[in-house]
């Protein structure tokens, strides 16, 4: 497996590609291992982006360990690990991508964090036209990134092909989705999270919210929404239960199917 950090040093010949942040769990490795289910290389990329974190964020604390992340990404199946400095992400001048309208009209991530999808768009869409990617795989865990990425892929012409292929959430044995931000809980944090997953089950709003309150959590949203559009849900269409909430300090975020 190679470790580069310029952007000519990567595949000329497309790839199957996993963006991430670092600080690879066994959700990324599952991210890797769907991705090397082909004879195309698989990339796995590892930026902390700075623009899609709020000043009052966690950008300074964000796990960062890339010496564990290669061993990972390695043991996954990657070929190459591409974890350039922001200096060469953001060198180019670029276009703003337009927001698609799911990044801007459910009022979930977009209202908690309104400059959010804006960097994520941008960081991606510059990834996106580094690595030439012919498939690019994205965790359900953030599944309103997930349908933003989607739509700016179907609005955007210039990645031709490109396929975004969506990859269930990796959850512990308790239930409880992998996250990067796991780290920051304690034990008893821990315990209380599992009300997300509860609640996730429930089918109606009015339930997940007393669920959640009563196990003392800080809920930011607890919603059951259209599983494409995010917004109101409609009779017949598959529908989503997604959820944001605090426990302690840390913002956790996690949603499931419902029958
Ligand atoms: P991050 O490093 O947190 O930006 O995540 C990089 C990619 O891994 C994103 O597509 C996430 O949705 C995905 N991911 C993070 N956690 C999980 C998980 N528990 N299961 C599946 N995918 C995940």
């Amino acid at each position: 497996m190679r470790v580069i950090h310029e952007p000519s040093e990567l595949p000329k010949e497309g790839c199957n590609f996993v963006p991430t942040m670092g600080a690879l769990h066994e959700g990324h490795s599952a991210l890797i291992q769907e991705a090397n289910n082909s004879h195309l290389p698989v990339v796995v990329s590892i930026f902390v982006n700075p623009t899609q974190f709020a000043p009052n964020e966690d950008f300074e604390a964000y796990p960062r360990m890339l010496d564990q992340d290669i061993e990972i990404a390695k043991a996954a199946g990657a070929e190459v690990v591409f974890a350039p400095t922001a200096e060469v992400v953001y060198e180019k001048e670029m276009n703003d991508i337009p927001l698609p309208k799911v990044a801007t009209e459910p009022k979930l991530e977009d209202a908690s964090r309104p400059t959010h999808f804006h960097g994520v768009c941008n960081v991606v869409a510059r990834l996106f036209d580094f690595a030439n990617p012919v498939n690019a795989f994205f965790g359900e865990k953030d599944y309103q990134q997930l349908k933003v990425i989607e739509a700016m892929v179907r609005q955007e012409s210039r990645w031709g092909d490109l396929e975004i292929v969506a990859v269930p959430t990796a959850r512990g044995i308790d239930g409880i989705a992998l996250s990067s931000r796991n780290a920051y809980l304690s034990s008893e944090e821990r315990m209380q999270a599992r009300a997300i997953v509860h609640a996730l089950s429930i089918g109606c709003e009015h339930g997940m919210m007393a669920l959640l309150v009563e196990a003392g959590l800080d809920v930011d949203y607890a919603v059951i929404r259209d599983a494409d559009s995010l917004l109101a849900p409609i009779e017949g269409c598959p529908r989503r239960a997604i959820i944001a909430a605090k426990v302690g300090s840390t913002r956790l975020i996690d949603n499931g199917e419902l029958p």
